[in-house]
């Protein structure tokens, strides 16, 4: 590494259990350092969601991302939590606003600006999400906020309506999701993710060509809902698009700069290259 570690040397990080897989490292060191920032950022194995404000504060973190399971258990810890976190009920980004650890959620601008870099503007479109869990509402909530509408279609039919309903979209149960005609498809069920790769959350049938297909999940990175994707004439997106973007929004979270887009995506693509599938 070419930077020195100090004694001012400010500390951030990713919290999860487990979180020894998370590529965030790989993209943050390289912002930092691309940003001339005296900073590193490492991966924390934390189990309880109430030890991560309190290491946060005792150690003067600068900040930290946040991810699965402590997303929705960490918010009660908080000293404020932003608008957009609030109403997707998640936190994956923790600023520390002068001492006050403030939480927010960058997944939804993951998704938007996956799904946009790839497909064009969301606003007046139809899109399909697939799930109800904390995914499913960042990214509803996100395509929503940029003009588009969403249906939601997952096994659980209340959860479904509880995500669908307060953004003035439609809850299918996940069987009928290939009766819509719709712009785009984003799966947020882990279904598809090592080791089970063989699993889809949907008859392939559903996907229609033309449609942009974002799979939230990234390992593997070309997933069978992908390739189905690809097969059929629809538009694959990567979930790793989805992760690069989201954390580009935690960056600027914590600089109140922009993010050095550009090195982030370098970084994630040279480590993908050397870790294929
Ligand atoms: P979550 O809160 O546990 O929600 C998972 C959702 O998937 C729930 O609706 C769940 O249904 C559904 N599901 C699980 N197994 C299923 C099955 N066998 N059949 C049908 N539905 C099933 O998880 P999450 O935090 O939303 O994460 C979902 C995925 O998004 C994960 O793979 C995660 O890695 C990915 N993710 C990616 C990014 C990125 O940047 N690319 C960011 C965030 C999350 P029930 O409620 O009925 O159990």
């Amino acid at each position: 590494m070419d930077f020195k570690i100090t004694s001012k040397t400010r500390l951030f990080g990713v919290v999860g259990h487990p979180v020894a897989h998370s590529l965030s490292p790989v993209m943050m060191n390289a912002a930092f350092r691309s940003l001339g920032l005296d900073a590193v950022y490492l991966a924390f194995d934390v189990k309880e969601a109430g030890d991560i404000v309190g290491a946060a504060r005792a150690l003067g973190l600068g900040g930290l991302s946040v991810t699965i399971p402590h997303k929705e258990a960490v918010i009660p810890f908080l000293d404020g939590v932003e608008d957009d976190a609030r109403e997707i009920g998640a936190v994956n980004t923790i600023v520390n606003d002068s001492g006050r650890l403030i939480g927010q959620n960058t997944d939804w601008l993951g998704a938007t600006g996956a799904i946009e870099e790839a497909a064009g503007p969301v606003r007046g479109k139809l899109f399909m999400i697939l799930g109800s869990g904390g995914a499913a509402r960042a990214v509803a909530w996100g395509l929503v906020k940029r003009g588009a509408k969403v249906v939601v279609a997952a096994r659980d039919q209340e959860k479904a309506r509880r995500v669908a309903e307060p953004l003035g979209g439609l809850a299918i149960p996940l069987e009928n999701a290939g009766e819509f005609k719709v712009h785009g498809m984003v799966n947020a069920t882990p279904l598809g993710m090592a080791p089970d790769t063989g699993a889809i959350p949907i008859d392939p049938r559903a996907i229609k060509e033309g449609v942009v297909v974002l799979d939230t999940v990234y390992r593997p990175v070309r997933t069978l809902l992908l390739k189905e994707a690809d097969a059929r004439g629809a538009l694959p997106v990567s979930g790793l698009r989805m992760l690069l973007h989201q954390a580009a929004g935690q960056v600027e979270a914590w600089t109140r700069g922009k993010a050095p887009f550009g090195a982030m995506e370098e970084a994630l693509d040279s480590w993908v290259e050397s870790h294929a599938d």
